[in-house]
C-alpha cells in the first residue's frame, strides 16, 4: 500500500472533474482520473501537475466498474476520497434545440422514459454502483474517507417549489430530477456510513462553463471545483449528509 492518499474522480477527463483532479493532486493526493475513454483519460492525466493516473471507468458499465476497483486495490492498495462527478444532461436533445425547447419536450406528460432511464443510469445508478464497488477500499481508509457527490441546485425540491426560482421552468424528470434522486442517495449513504466516520456530502459547483451546457456557464472550472474539493478535504469536524455550494448550505 502506498503512503500518499488516493482520490478517484469519475468523469475527470474534462470539465469540473478534471479541475477537481488537478486541485486534489496539488493537495498531495495520488489522483485517479476516471474516464470512460482511456486515451482521453491519459491525455487529461498528462495535463495534471502531480501524481495522476488514468483509470478506465464507465459508470454505467458493471465490468468497467469492477475492473477499476480491482485495479485501484492491486496497483494503489487504498482509496481515501471518491468524487462522483460524472454526469450527462440528456441523450436525445438535438443540437438545434434550446434548453427551453428541450425542457418543453421532457415535461412529465410527454417525456420519453428511455431518456429518463438513460440519464438516471449515469447520474444516479452509476453513482451508487461506483460507490458500492469502491466502499471496501474506502472503509479501510475510515474514518478519514470522504465521498463527494457532484449534484446541482437545479435538483433542489425546496428551491423549485419557489415560483421565483430562476431554473424552475426547466425542472424536469430528466436531468434536474436525477440530481434530486442523487441528493436522496447522498443522504442515504451518509446515514449508513456515519458510524464508520465516512463523510458523504453533495456539492453544487454552480453554473460553470463546460461541455455540459455548451460552455454557456458563467463560472470558470476553477470556481466550479471549489466546493467539491473543499468537501473532499473535510476534517473530522466537517459535516456529513449536507448539500452545499461555495456560498454555503443549499436547501435539499
Ligand atoms: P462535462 O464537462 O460534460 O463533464 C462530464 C464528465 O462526465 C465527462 O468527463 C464525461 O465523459 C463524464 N461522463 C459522462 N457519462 C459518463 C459515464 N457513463 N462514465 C464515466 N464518465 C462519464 O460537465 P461538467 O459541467 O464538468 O459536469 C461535472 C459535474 O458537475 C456533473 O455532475 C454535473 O451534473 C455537475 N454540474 C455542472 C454544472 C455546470 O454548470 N457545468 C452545474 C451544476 C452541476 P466524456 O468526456 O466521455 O463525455
Amino acid at each position: 500500500m502506498q503512503d500518499k492518499p488516493v482520490a478517484l474522480v469519475t468523469g475527470a477527463n474534462q470539465g469540473i472533474g478534471l479541475q477537481i483532479a488537478k486541485d486534489l493532486a496539488a493537495k498531495g493526493f495520488t489522483v485517479l482520473v476516471g474516464s470512460r475513454d482511456l486515451a482521453r483519460g491519459e491525455e487529461a492525466a498528462g495535463a495534471i501537475d502531480g501524481d495522476a493516473h488514468a483509470l478506465q471507468l464507465d459508470v454505467t458499465d458493471k465490468a468497467s466498474i469492477a475492473a477499476a476497483a480491482a485495479r485501484v486495490r492491486g496497483e494503489f492498495g487504498r482509496l481515501d476520497v471518491l468524487v462522483n462527478n460524472a454526469a450527462i444532461t440528456n441523450v436525445r436533445r438535438r443540437p438545434d434545440m434550446s434548453v427551453e425547447e428541450y425542457a418543453r419536450a421532457t415535461r412529465p406528460s410527454v417525456v420519453d422514459l428511455d431518456e429518463v432511464r438513460a440519464v438516471w443510469e449515469t447520474n444516479v445508478f452509476g453513482v451508487v454502483a461506483v460507490t458500492q464497488a469502491m466502499l471496501p477500499l474506502l472503509r479501510e481508509a475510515a474514518p478519514a474517507a470522504r465521498i463527494v457527490n457532484v449534484s446541482s441546485s437545479v435538483g433542489s425540491l425546496t428551491l423549485n417549489a419557489n415560483p421565483a426560482f430562476h431554473f424552475r421552468a426547466i425542472f424536469s424528470p430528466v436531468y434536474s430530477a436525477s440530481k434530486t434522486a442523487l441528493n436522496a442517495m447522498t443522504l442515504a449513504m451518509a446515514i449508513e456510513l456515519e458510524p464508520a466516520g465516512i463523510k458523504v456530502n453533495a456539492a453544487c459547483p454552480g453554473f460553470t462553463k463546460t461541455n455540459l451546457n455548451n460552455f454557456r456557464g458563467t463560472q470558470t472550472v476553477e470556481e466550479g471545483a471549489r466546493e467539491p474539493v473543499r468537501l473532499a478535504l473535510l476534517g473530522p469536524d466537517g459535516p456529513t449528509g449536507a448539500f452545499s455550494n461555495a456560498a454555503g448550505p443549499v436547501p435539499w
